[in-house]
């Protein structure tokens, strides 16, 4: 470990953050991208090789920052630098270090090296926190191996439903179960508890991620504070039931017409969209897939049935519910009168998160004190940080600029962009940590 001489003239202990080590932050990037590479992008398959080779990398950097190394029985990691009081709420952060097939290299994995990169740095400074800080590599987030969303932090809470554990991944057909046991883990434990985490043993969640879309890159904006996580409300299954009859030989009068109900259901929504926008909901409503069925549908037949799925994405649960039950009502309507049937089959979702008002000041001021320009948005896409906040957890999240989005190889975030949000998250960590100087190093009375 490095030795650091103290400044001269020290600022206050409040607001004293060391600066984290970003060249260890490169090499891990580095390391990483060697690693991952699949030929196209990088694939870290969740309860595969990939998964495991990083988890493997941010477990070895621990060990040389002597930081105390634990995982649970769905094999989350626990990275952690002890503090004063080993028996207060412990600051967190961290995120998931599985990638979605041929995806890019930061999208997660920035989490969890940011992290590192903070502790190292407070390692070589020799500054002591209050309380443990813990850096965690979150299991699985990525649902495009396992039909299961968030599996590592539901797991570690003990939320993960056994059936879960039977799903199976889309390209070897194991079940979850299987892919744990064979990573080292204890599928068993995971439904039979205890749970790895307690809500109320966790000061704050910090979760810094790349930004997924152009906000930050087209705004100016190095960094983003989150306002919120939104929930999703979904009909993956949904279908308006007509009777097909032949094109010309039925009037008008006589029709139930499939395709006619569907398109009023889309047109007559966008109307209630804007609606409820006028009102002040913030949401967005897509259909994602719509379509005549391939085999019965012809171009001189009326037809009998539509197939579509619906997403409703919000921060706000009530305006998910509000659209649902506009979804539900204009379906009746249309229904009766043009004597068609929608089923709306089963709905799925998630809960909106709301992020923590303290830890939000905390980052956006961390982030004007060290002149990153900053502002806050929403999350339109689901994120570890959405669970923490939904257990009780106070949580927040730090966006990086990026560009070209993510979850394709493209994904590009400057290295200055990650230093400049690294620092940020630093200071916010010390802060809720109530970082010190080592003994002999401090200046408060
Ligand atoms: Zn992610």
């Amino acid at each position: 470990m490095q030795a650091v001489n103290p400044p001269t003239s020290l600022p206050p202990a409040s607001t004293w953050a060391p600066r984290p080590d970003l060249a260890l932050a490169e090499r891990l990037f580095e390391v990483l991208r060697q690693t991952g590479h699949d030929g196209v992008g990088i694939t870290r398959d969740t309860y595969g090789p990939g998964e495991q080779r990083a988890h493997a990398l941010a477990t070895e950097t621990a060990r040389a920052l002597d930081l105390e190394v634990r995982t649970d029985a769905a094999l989350n990691l626990y990275l952690t630098l002890p503090g004063r009081n080993r028996n207060a709420p412990a600051v967190f952060t961290g995120s998931h270090l599985d990638s979605v097939p041929r995806g890019g290299n930061y999208d997660g994995a920035a989490g969890v090296v940011a992290g590192l990169a903070v502790l190292a740095g407070w390692r070589q400074a020799g500054a002591i926190p209050d309380c443990d800080v813990t850096v965690m590599g979150v299991r699985a987030e990525e649902s495009a191996w396992f039909p299961v969303s968030y599996i590592g932090s539901k797991a570690a809470f003990g939320l993960l439903p056994a059936e879960a554990l039977q799903a199976r991944r889309f390209d070897t057909q194991r079940t979850l179960a299987d892919h744990i046991q064979s990573c080292g883990g204890q599928p068993d434990r995971i439904v039979q508890g205890p749970a790895a985490l307690d809500a109320s043993r966790i000061a704050a969640f910090f979760e810094l991620h790349i930004e997924q879309g152009p906000v930050l890159l087209d705004g100016g904006f190095e960094v983003g504070v989150v306002s919120g996580i939104c929930g999703s409300l979904r009909y993956r299954q949904a279908r308006v039931l007509g009777e097909y009859a032949h094109s010309g030989a039925t009037p008008r009068s006589h029709r139930h017409d499939a395709v006619v109900a569907a398109a009023e259901l889309v047109c007559t929504l966008q109307r209630e969209w804007a609606d409820m926008e006028r009102q002040g909901h913030e949401l967005t409503l897509t259909f994602g897939q719509f379509g005549t069925d391939g085999q019965q549908a012809d171009f001189s037949k009326v037809s009998g049935q539509v197939d579509f799925c619906i997403d409703i994405r919000s921060r706000s649960l009530d305006s998910l519910h509000d659209m649902d039950l506009r979804v539900q009502r204009t379906a009746e309507a249309i229904g009766q009168r043009l004597g068609v049937r929608f089923d709306l089959g089963p709905s799925s979702g998630s809960q909106p998160a709301a992020m923590d008002d303290t830890l939000r000041d905390r980052l956006r001021h961390a982030a004007r004190q060290s002149g990153a320009a900053v502002r806050d948005m929403p999350s339109g896409a689901g994120h570890d940080s959405a669970l923490f906040a939904n257990q009780g957890v106070p949580s927040a999240m730090l966006f990086v600029r990026n560009a070209h989005g993510s979850h394709n190889p493209h994904e590009a975030m400057a290295a200055a962009d990650f230093a400049a949000a690294t620092r940020v998250l630093g200071q916010a960590m010390a802060e809720t940590a109530g970082l010190q100087r080592a003994a002999g190093l401090e200046t408060q009375p």
